[in-house]
């Protein structure tokens, strides 16, 4: 545990307890199972001026992921292939390859959205985890360290963060960096929660983007904010759609006691086997280009 920290978004330094710390100084649970323990946060507080809401007393979690191996995340493999080509088209039609050359994916895992933008771009990942970015890097270039601490002068025309920047102690620091290995209109792609959207406001403290493993807790208009700040131009926001097997769609599922009868049923063959798109409120997808 460190001080407590300004909001990263305005860096107010008045802030208020939203939840409190269910954690009491054990490490987060750091998988994709969504086991009970999942779900159990360190205290988050919530800016008073922008409302922004955060883990004021920012634990270390990257160093976590340095030693994470999660044969869940490999199982999910199929849902993943069919996430990444869905937002690969998203990333093509924004950026296409006749335009833009280079992507550099944050936060890549085992290299699945890499594999499939690898087709268009010349692609390198981030990943800090050793066991991912061992797998990730039989394919391709990977960086172990976090994009604030490269000292490489390469420039990219894309940078791509799926469900990353909930994860960082300092989003502003790293936003900073990625800003400087980003060519002048070249875009990035952030993919994290919209607390503010509908679904997590009715579910509060339920809503599954709250996790141990989760530091920030985005807003559009905290966003926003944050990549303004940090030289970038929001060109726009939408909805992202994610895959599921219905599966891990249970397992998710399995902490809403009204939805446990569907659960059962979603776990057993062949139900278990089929994967289905959705498209949910508070799953948000911003796309801010460089300025020069
Ligand atoms: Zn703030």
């Amino acid at each position: 545990m460190t001080n407590k920290s300004n909001c990263p978004v305005c860096l107010g330094v008045d802030s208020f307890e939203r939840y409190p710390d269910e954690l009491h100084g054990l490490s987060p649970t750091v998988d994709y199972k969504f086991t009970p323990t999942t779900r159990l946060t360190y205290e988050i507080v919530e800016c008073s001026d922008c409302g922004h809401q955060y883990v004021s007393s920012a634990p270390q979690v990257e160093i976590l992921y340095t030693e994470n191996e999660d044969e869940t995340y490999l199982a999910a493999q199929q849902q993943r292939e069919k996430s990444a080509e869905a937002w690969l088209q998203i990333v093509t039609s924004a950026a296409p390859p006749s335009s833009a050359r280079t992507l550099l994916d944050i936060g890549c895992a085992t290299g699945i959205f890499l594999d499939k933008a690898s087709r268009f771009y010349v692609v390198c990942g981030v990943e800090l985890s050793e066991w991912a970015s061992k797998i990730a890097s039989r394919q391709h270039e990977v960086w172990r360290q976090p994009v604030s601490q490269q000292t490489t002068t390469r420039r990219f025309d894309i940078v791509t963060m799926w469900g990353v920047i909930e994860h960082l102690s300092n989003p502003r620091d790293e936003i900073n960096a990625i800003s400087e290995l980003t060519n002048v209109d070249g875009l990035l792609f952030i993919y994290t929660g919209d607390r503010a959207a509908f679904l997590p406001r009715l579910l509060k403290k339920k809503w599954w983007w709250y996790q141990g493993m989760h530091i920030q807790y985005f807003s559009k208009s905290g966003l926003r904010q944050l990549l303004e700040t940090s030289g970038f131009e929001v060109v726009g926001t939408r909805n992202l759609p994610i895959f599921f097997s219905l599966r891990s769609l249970a397992q998710s599922m399995n902490r809403y006691a009204l939805l446990k009868p569907f659960v059962w049923i979603l776990s057993k063959r062949p139900f278990s086997r089929l994967t289905i798109r959705l498209t949910l409120s508070g799953e948000m997808l911003m796309i801010a280009r460089k300025v020069g």
